[in-house]
């Protein structure tokens, strides 16, 4: 009897000790693929693009070192530097519900509560949205800090202007900017709005999967528009130069933020639907009008987004868009680390700028796209 108790406990321990090491790991790992495996060839000139950006990549989602190159996922510093970019923005994931979708979801339920107790995050994290969402932000200033002078956290116009100098002389440094996928770690709260500001964000996606008490997501129940806090929320982000990213907002939210503000708006990862038409992605009407207002808008490279597995989907949505709003207000959006299938990793930059020469993009106009119209736009619009 004795035995069969030992035994028990044993078994008992090891699932517990197996859920903690492995559980997190195993699902980074098996979510976080690609369609196109590296090696991947970059043309004569790509070493010498400028700057090369994204605009969105959940990374910090995952428990992994930064720092160091994995053999999975998809952005990491070795694989950055490696492919000359110049500019990541870390965006921060903070509720997931389960039976995810992009038609309909309900916030009623939390994988990132799970997650972040899988990943033995501090209890603080388990239970607060506002608290898992400060922990991946300060992350990349952990980081940062561990970097060796390797990796900038840029949060103003005059920190991006100084990097761009150095850069100059050193490609061997690479900056990253913090945004939040969704307004819910501020709780319901405008006052928690000054701490993500503090600690560095820079954009804000109003919702993501779920309506939230700020704003209707394109995937929720509702499909409402900003709510009379989210009006405030609007206006409060306005003072502070946070800039709003409408990605994942349902079709009225993008109708009521146009009307309440004047200034540019950014979509840090989507599709078109002339292209791919589906809930996610960005109406003609929608994508005009944002143009109108120097907004800059980021196609993905997945194929919810675009409709295709490669770089050459991704190029069809951006040649569309560009023909749509024009050559400088369009980049990448990659939703890289997002928990899917990606075209490629960060290092596989050279395959967009392969297809975008064959859609007759010039090399001036690649250049543009593949992070020139990044690093103006935020030049323009982040807080001096
Ligand atoms: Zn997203």
């Amino acid at each position: 009897m004795k035995l069969i108790l030992k035994i028990i406990v044993a078994i008992v321990v090891a699932a517990i000790i197996g859920f903690f090491a492995l559980a997190p790991a195993y699902i980074d790992k098996s979510k976080n693929t690609v369609s196109i495996p590296p090696p991947h060839k970059k043309n004569s000139w790509y070493d010498s693009i400028p700057f090369i950006a994204d605009l969105h990549c959940d990374e910090l989602l995952w428990d992994r070192d930064l720092l160091k190159q994995i053999h999975y996922g998809h952005v990491d510093l070795p694989r950055m530097l490696k492919a000359n970019m110049a500019l990541q923005v870390f965006s921060v994931v903070s509720k997931v519900p389960s039976g995810i979708n992009i038609e309909a979801n309900d916030g009623n339920s939390d994988q990132i509560a799970l997650l972040s107790f899988a990943q033995l995050r501090p209890i603080s994290n388990w239970f607060s949205i506002k608290a898992r969402a400060l922990n991946q932000c300060a992350a990349l200033h952990y980081f940062a800090k561990q970097s060796d002078g390797k990796l900038r956290v840029i949060t103003s116009r005059t920190e991006l202007k100084k990097f761009i100098t150095d850069r100059k002389n050193d490609r061997s440094i690479t900056s990253g900017m913090l945004g939040l996928e969704g307004a819910q770690p501020l709780e319901g709260d405008l006052k928690n709005l000054d701490e993500f500001y503090k600690i560095g964000v820079r954009y804000i996606g109003l919702a993501h999967f779920f309506d939230n008490e700020w704003a209707g997501s394109a995937h929720g129940l509702k499909k409402g528009g900003l709510t009379t806090i989210g009006k405030k929320l609007i206006r409060k982000m306005d003072s502070l130069h946070i800039l709003i990213d409408l990605a994942h907002s349902s079709q009225q939210t993008i109708n009521d933020v146009l009307a309440l503000h004047n200034g540019p708006v950014l979509v840090s990862h989507t599709g078109v639907k002339g292209v791919c038409n589906n809930q996610r992605n960005l109406t003609d009407a929608h994508l005009v009008e944002i143009g109108k207002r120097n907004g800059l808008v980021g196609i993905g490279l997945w194929e919810t987004a675009v409709c295709g597995k490669d770089a050459t989907a991704t190029a069809k949505s951006i040649r569309y868009a560009v023909d749509k709003i024009g050559i400088d207000k369009v980049a990448l959006g990659s939703d890289w680390d997002g928990a899917f299938e990606m075209h490629f990793d960060v290092t596989g930059i050279p395959l967009i700028v392969a297809a975008l020469q064959k859609e007759n993009f010039t090399r001036s106009e690649i250049e543009m796209i593949v992070g020139g119209n990044v690093r103006d736009f935020f030049l323009r619009n982040l807080p001096q």
